[in-house]
């Protein structure tokens, strides 16, 4: 149940206070009755409510979570074994979320959450070719022509795949940790196309996930998104 002013508040249609004055005035309906009782409670999925006659349509209250996946948690909503899963790390919210995406196992970093199905359609779609960015400590250092063949896009058993972009940030006792973005979301794409050049993945990390950032947020820390990094995402 809700308060009928935080409804009206909710939907966009005035401030709770001046949620109030409509109520008092008598242009609130609930279920084809005026209401003029302030406190009135009423269950927002079941009731109707009108203003000035007209229907009004509750507004969806979207949530948005960023994650520091650490490495040992599942992406999934529930496991069957009783695994650690994601959904372990996350604070109680109002609304069910979902992670959009998924990151293996033994993957950290960037995980983002959302109740808005829509959204989370579009960041997974391929058609809207949203970056990705990932970290990755590979065996052995990747030459020029294996970089350029990886930019270019190499063959994996589900076919080519699409050009990427790729650097190597340092080499540390013979092993190199590369920097590589793809716009594709193939499972455990990152990890084949290198494995394909003979340079396997030791460890993987998503820094990046079109405008929104891990930055220093630790592992099995989570924060909503900034207001600039959700304006870009919308
Ligand atoms: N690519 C992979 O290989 N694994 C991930 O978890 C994400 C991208």
């Amino acid at each position: 149940m809700e308060r009928l002013n935080k409804f009206l508040a909710a939907a966009g249609l005035a401030s709770r206070r001046g949620a109030d004055t409509l109520i008092a005035a008598g242009r609130v309906k609930v279920n084809g009755a005026v209401v003029r009782e302030l406190g009135t409670q009423l269950d927002p999925a079941a009731d109707r409510v009108e203003v000035d006659g007209r229907p009004v349509v509750p507004a969806p209250q979207y949530e948005y979570l960023i994650l520091h996946k650490p490495p040992g948690y599942l992406t999934t909503v529930s496991d069957p074994f009783d695994r650690p899963t994601v959904m372990k790390l996350l604070p109680h919210t109002k609304t069910r979320i979902y992670p959009v995406g998924r990151l293996d196992l033994d993957t950290s970093g960037l995980l983002f959450f959302t109740n808005d199905g829509a959204l989370a359609l579009a960041l997974t779609h391929p058609r809207h070719w949203i970056e990705k960015e990932y970290r990755a400590l590979v065996a052995g250092v990747p030459s020029a022509g294996q970089l350029e063949q990886l930019r270019r896009g190499i063959r994996l058993e589900d076919g080519m795949t699409a050009p990427a972009k790729i650097a190597i940030e340092r080499v540390e006792n013979g092993n190199a940790m590369v920097r590589i973005i793809l716009r594709e979301g193939r499972k455990r794409q990152v990890k084949r196309m290198l494995q394909a050049v003979g340079h396997p993945v030791r460890t993987l990390q998503r820094l990046r996930m079109g405008p929104l950032c891990l930055g220093e947020l630790q592992p099995g820390q989570y924060r909503p998104p900034t207001p600039e990094e959700l304006a870009q995402l919308l």
